[in-house]
Parts: structure tokens; C-alpha cells; sequence
């Protein structure tokens, strides 16, 4: 594989770049070159970003967590995030495969190729399961029959947490002062509910000032008309995520288990009425909720989270103990 390059500037805890002149990065076959340290791709747990900004989180010799946060000046955000994905992916599964040769266990070794951003997903010792989901682009993936149309295009939202189809809004505020205007302007990535609300805020705020009125009636009709109803399989996501958001966890779980009676095999729908049990105060069904997530994607580290939490605090010191040796032991979930 070629190296990769790009340019990027250090940015301040606004998430602002620093400084005048950008320094340069070269990703090589095992490690990411930057200006004041290198680090080996195996370590890295994944990069993500937006607004050009991305960050970096990688596991130092300690175990702990580090992350680097920077603006990409050059090459691109996406292009950056899918090469360091792809090969930090890449670079921890053939590290998987090495072990398991060297102690005879070959057979063992399962890889997944995720088909949206070309990373490698390492599923060795790990059940067979009807979805697989990639820890680089947050998506689930159908692997078999008939997987529901525009099921790629759906993740947890950063914004509410809620396994539903984020997109990126423009959120564009105007005022008039006296003697200027100014306007605030930011790209934000969230679901359809989300989004409704900061549409509705954007309308309050600019209805007074006429030009920032037309993208917010723009806004408005997107966060209501888009999203989930447009996809059949996922008709109810989007009510059932604004009813969560009111607090009608039992309107929501009614809503939801509405859409595993057709599609029985959803691990983030089953995560999200995990979630609405939890806000009933049901723990046992929010744990049945988790589970089943996990049965119907194995490797799906949110509810993997939730259920490990839970069994934790409940101290079910079995059930946790079996939990971690069916959904542990593979490098991308997060040392707790
Ligand atoms: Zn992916
Ligand atoms: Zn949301």
C-alpha cells in the first residue's frame, strides 16, 4: 500500500485551528508519522470527526486511552478518517492473524470487509450472528436474506445517543445589532428528532430577521419529511425516537418492538427499547433488550456497553463473566 499524506493545524479546546502554518502527517504501512510524535497503527482504536476537525484515539504501551485532535487542512477529513480506519484495521488484523499462527489456530481467524468504508472487521472467536457492525462508521450490516433499504445509512446519533439516521445540519442563526449583523453558522451531525428541534429553535431566532428565515423553513421540512419514514423497514424509528425524547418511554418500546415484529434481526432497534426499558425503570427487560441486540449483531459494542454496566451493577457475577468471554477479547472494544 502507498503512503498517504495530508497537512493538518493543532487545534484549541474550541476545536479552533492554531497557529499559521499547517505541519504534515504520512501514514505508512504500520504507523502515523506526525510532526511531534508517531503512532503505531495497531494501537489506534479508530478516528472520527466533522467540521474538519478530526481526532485520533489510540491505546499507549499503559493501556490507556490517548486521543489527538486536529483540523485537516489538506487531503480531505473523510479521506483522512477512511485511510486511518482502514489501515489501523487492517494493521490490527493481520497482528490477530500472526497470534493465532503462531499458536496453531488459523482456523479460528474470521475477518469482515465493511463494505461502506473499507475497513477490516476482526470476528474471530465470534459467534456467527445475522447482522455485523462496523466499529468505524457505526453501521450494521444485514448478511443475509434481505437487508431493509438504506440500512447503511443509519447510526447512533452524536447528539441523542438514539440508534437512528444522522445527518449533517447546517445550523445558521442571524442577528442584527445596531450598527452590524453578524451570523453563526456550524455543521452539526444528528437524527431527524434532533433536528427538529434545532430547526424549530433556528426558526424562533430568525423569524425577526428575514434572510436566515428561508434555510430554516428548509430545515424544518427536512427534519420532518425525511428521516426514517422514508424507509419502509424503518417507518416508526423516527416517532418512536421523538416519543423517547419526551420522556414516553412506553409509547416509544411500543413503537419499536412495532418494527422487530417485521425485523426481528435489528440490533440498534433492539438497543433503542433497551434504552426505553431503562427509562421505565425495567432493568431485567432492558438487559432481555440488550441481549437480544447482541444476538442479532455479536460484535455491537453499544449494547455489549449497556448489558456489561448492568449485569455490573446488578453483580451477576456469572452472567458477566460469560457475557465477557462470548463479546471481549477483541482489540477495538474499549479497556473499561
Ligand atoms: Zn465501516
Ligand atoms: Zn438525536
Amino acid at each position: 500500500m502507498s503512503e498517504f499524506r495530508f497537512k493538518y493545524k493543532d487545534i484549541n479546546e474550541k476545536g479552533q485551528p492554531m497557529g499559521l502554518f499547517s505541519s504534515k502527517a504520512v501514514l505508512t504501512r504500520d504507523s502515523l508519522v506526525m510532526a511531534r510524535k508517531t503512532i503505531p497503527l495497531v494501537d489506534v482504536v479508530g478516528a472520527d470527526g466533522h467540521s474538519h476537525n478530526a481526532v485520533i484515539v489510540w491505546r499507549g504501551p499503559s493501556g490507556y486511552a490517548n486521543q489527538e485532535a486536529f483540523r485537516v487542512t489538506s487531503g480531505g477529513l473523510k479521506n483522512v478518517l477512511r485511510h486511518v480506519n482502514s489501515s489501523c484495521s487492517r494493521a490490527k488484523a493481520a497482528r490477530r492473524k500472526q497470534q493465532l499462527i503462531a499458536e496453531d489456530k488459523l482456523d479460528a481467524y474470521r475477518e469482515w470487509n465493511c463494505p461502506e468504508c473499507q475497513s477490516v472487521v476482526d470476528l474471530s472467536g465470534r459467534e456467527v450472528s445475522p447482522q455485523i457492525w462496523c466499529p468505524y462508521c457505526d453501521i450494521l450490516v444485514t448478511q443475509n436474506g434481505n437487508p431493509p433499504r438504506g440500512e447503511v445509512s443509519f447510526h447512533t446519533c452524536d447528539q441523542c445517543g438514539l440508534y437512528a439516521q444522522p445527518k449533517p445540519m447546517t445550523v445558521l442563526y442571524f442577528w442584527f445589532a445596531v450598527v452590524a449583523f453578524g451570523y453563526q453558522y456550524e455543521i452539526r451531525r444528528m437524527c431527524n428528532v434532533c433536528m427538529r428541534k434545532e430547526a424549530w429553535k433556528m426558526l424562533l431566532v430568525n423569524f425577526l430577521f428575514v434572510v436566515g428565515v428561508i434555510p430554516s423553513v428548509f430545515q424544518l421540512l427536512r427534519a420532518y419529511f425525511g428521516g426514517s419514514k422514508l424507509s419502509s423497514a424503518f417507518r416508526e424509528l423516527d416517532s418512536a425516537n421523538a416519543a423517547f425524547h419526551k420522556g414516553d418511554h412506553m409509547t416509544a418500546s411500543m413503537l419499536y418492538r412495532r418494527i422487530l415484529e417485521k425485523h426481528p434481526d435489528q440490533a440498534g432497534v433492539h438497543f433503542n427499547n433497551g434504552l426505553a426499558q431503562l427509562g421505565m425503570g425495567s432493568t431485567e427487560q432492558a438487559m432481555e433488550s440488550f441481549g437480544a441486540s447482541l444476538n442479532a449483531c455479536i460484535n455491537y459494542e453499544p449494547a455489549y456497553g449497556m448489558l456489561e454496566r448492568l449485569l455490573h451493577e446488578a453483580g451477576n457475577g456469572e452472567k458477566l463473566e460469560r457475557l465477557r468471554r462470548r463479546c471481549d477479547g477483541v482489540d477495538y472494544v474499549p479497556a473499561s
